[in-house]
Order: structure tokens, then C-alpha cells, then sequence
């Protein structure tokens, strides 16, 4: 889903986000292991301040696993719980209902002093938009759970899903806006498809990506599209456009396809496992 955002958008979004953090204990926080930073609203640490914080590197498929490891290191230096996870495959899973736990042991030690037993935990998963929250959701959620529906008490038409006897999820994720007013950040966003590739044209997207690619994966364009990389990006693209045989009008090279073609086999993996920003500290 791409999305764009206007004013309003970002006003009612986090109207909405305001509202339903005040149902939750457990902020679950989806953000892309390519992009941990760049793909998160800074705006949710005041929102989400006084709450349980569990952080999710989704798409850690994507990425390269040293880079997770570290990114799972600065955010639990933070303070946050943290878990790498691929929604779409599944991995991860089975070690986020004991993450809850954990991260929500205060909440379920102050319930236990108050005499309150077993009280679930209540979890809303957040992120910007194609991060993954629907995917992650249905991924947790399977089959097997049940919409326990409207409750006394609870805000009119939210629907809680029971994961389990100790947490309830809101079965709609809070939508976070990305932050695009930093170009380098807009750029990101855009190579992993998060934000509408018309922020730039489809061919000096893709001239970033391989120029970014020549930078810091030397050799890998070489070996998958058969190229000499050369240190101009348009020369190299033009390279992969001959290889590739992305022509237009029978002869003329096509470099706007051969970007797309780049765009599309980094955004599937198909370069392998990339890790586009680092920790701070490092
Ligand atoms: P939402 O907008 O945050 O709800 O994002 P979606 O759940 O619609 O996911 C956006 C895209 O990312 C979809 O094409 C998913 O298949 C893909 N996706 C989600 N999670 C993962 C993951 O962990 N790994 C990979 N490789 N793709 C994922």
C-alpha cells in the first residue's frame, strides 16, 4: 500500500493514536530492519511514554543479520524489548509471547500488589505505513484466535483479538507517518518502497540505490548482473540496462527500466540481505 500524506492525514492519524494509547499497556512498534531509524517517527516516544515498548525488526530477512544484531542492541540500550522478526515467513514468532511477558512485567507486578489477577496485557501494534503491521498482525493472530468484540467500558467499535489468556491485541494497527523532511531519510524510505516512488523520478531513484550499492556492497551488481561497476552511477546503470537487454525502440538502452528492475530486485531480495543505515554509536 503506498500512501501519501497530507496535513490532515497526519492530524487525524495521530488524533487516532492518541485515543488508543490510552487503552494499551504494550506499544508494539514495527520498524524496518533495512531502515530502523529512518522508519520510525520519533513522534511515538512521546506518545508512548509511561507504556511497556517492544520493538520489532521486521523484514530482518532483508537485512544483513550483523547490522540486526547490533540495531538490537542500541534499541535494548534504550530500554526497549526488542525482537527480529519476518512477518511474511513467520520467524521470529515464537519468541514474542515471552518478549510480552517480559516487557509488560511491571504493569503485571503493580496489577498483582493492586490484587488484580490475570489481567491481559492490552498491545496495539504501530508503524508507518508498508512496514508490515498487517502482515505481522495476521502472522501472530493465525487462525486460531477470537475477536472478542465490544467490551463495557472499552471505546465504541474497537475490536480486540485474544491472543492468548494473557494478551489482547487491538486488531487495528496505529498508522505512523514517516519523516520525509530529511532528504537522505525521503531516499530511504523510498528505496524500500515505503513512501510513492514519485518523491523522485523511477531512474534517479535507482541511480541512488546503485550509487549507495557501489559505495557500500562493492561487487554485488557485478556478480548478479554480469557489469564492471563503474564509479558513475549512470554509467553502470546503462551497463546493466545493455545486460539485461532493457532497450527501448528495439536499440536504445532503456535506464529508466534497468532502475526499475534494480528497485524491484533490492526491494524482493534478490541482491541479498542489505543493511541501508547503521547505529549511531558505530
Ligand atoms: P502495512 O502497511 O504496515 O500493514 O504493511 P503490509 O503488512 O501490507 O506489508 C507490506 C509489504 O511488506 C507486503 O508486501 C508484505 O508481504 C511485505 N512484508 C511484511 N513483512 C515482511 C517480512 O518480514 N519480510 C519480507 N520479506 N516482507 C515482508
Amino acid at each position: 500500500m503506498h500512501f501519501q500524506w497530507y496535513p490532515g492525514h497526519m492530524t487525524k492519524a495521530k488524533r487516532m493514536m492518541q485515543e488508543n494509547i490510552k487503552l494499551i499497556d504494550l506499544v508494539i512498534e514495527l520498524v524496518d530492519a533495512r531502515i530502523p531509524l529512518s522508519s520510525r517517527n520519533p513522534d511515538i516516544d512521546e506518545l508512548g511514554r509511561h507504556k511497556a515498548r517492544l520493538i520489532l525488526l521486521n523484514k530482518a530477512d532483508l537485512a544483513e543479520e550483523r547490522w540486526n544484531d547490533a540495531w538490537a542492541e542500541y534499541f535494548r540500550e534504550k530500554g526497549f524489548s526488542v525482537v527480529k522478526v519476518n512477518s511474511k515467513k513467520g520467524g521470529g514468532m515464537k519468541s514474542i509471547h515471552g518478549v510480552i511477558q517480559e516487557a509488560c512485567r511491571e504493569k503485571i507486578e503493580r496489577d498483582r500488589k493492586r490484587g488484580i489477577l490475570n489481567r491481559p496485557v492490552r498491545a496495539m501494534v504501530v508503524g508507518i505505513p508498508n512496514v508490515g503491521k498487517s502482515t505481522f498482525i495476521n502472522s501472530l493472530t493465525g487462525k486460531s484466535c477470537t475477536k472478542t468484540g465490544n467490551k463495557p467500558g472499552v471505546t465504541k467499535g474497537k475490536q480486540w483479538i485474544r491472543l492468548n489468556r494473557q494478551v489482547e491485541l487491538l486488531d487495528t494497527p496505529g498508522i505512523l507517518w514517516p519523516k520525509f523532511e530529511d532528504q537522505q531519510v525521503g531516499l530511504k524510505l523510498a528505496f524500500v518502497g515505503s513512501i510513492k516512488d514519485d518523491i523522485l523520478q523511477t531512474e534517479e531513484l535507482g541511480a541512488e540505490l546503485l550509487r549507495f550499492m557501489l559505495d557500500n556492497y562493492p561487487g554485488v551488481l557485478e556478480s548478479k548482473y554480469a557489469v564492471e561497476e563503474d564509479d558513475d552511477a549512470y554509467t553502470t546503470l546503462s551497463r546493466i540496462a545493455e545486460s539485461r537487454h532493457c532497450l527501448v525502440r528495439g536499440n536504445e538502452l532503456d535506464t529508466e527500466k534497468a532502475a526499475l528492475l534494480l528497485l524491484d530486485d533490492f526491494r524482493n531480495g534478490k541482491l541479498g540481505r542489505l543493511t541501508l543505515e547503521y547505529p549511531p554509536e558505530v
